[in-house]
């Protein structure tokens, strides 16, 4: 697991892989968000591609 947090991809989900663990932060370089909406309207509509859960 890679804990190095990157201050420019704030996240609060701690079931994913990528998740830095000490502070609410992406661990990933870079992120692909995208939407299961065909036409997104609010942030709900949104998701993380980069999620992989935690085993
Ligand atoms: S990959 Fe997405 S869901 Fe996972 S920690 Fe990074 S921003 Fe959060």
């Amino acid at each position: 697991m890679n804990n190095k947090a990157n201050p420019s991809i704030g996240c609060t989900v701690q079931q994913c892989v990528h998740h830095c663990q000490k502070e609410e932060y992406c661990s990933l370089d870079k992120i692909m968000v995208g939407t299961h909406e065909a036409n997104p309207t609010m942030d709900q509509c949104t998701d993380c591609m980069s999620f992989q859960v935690k085993q």
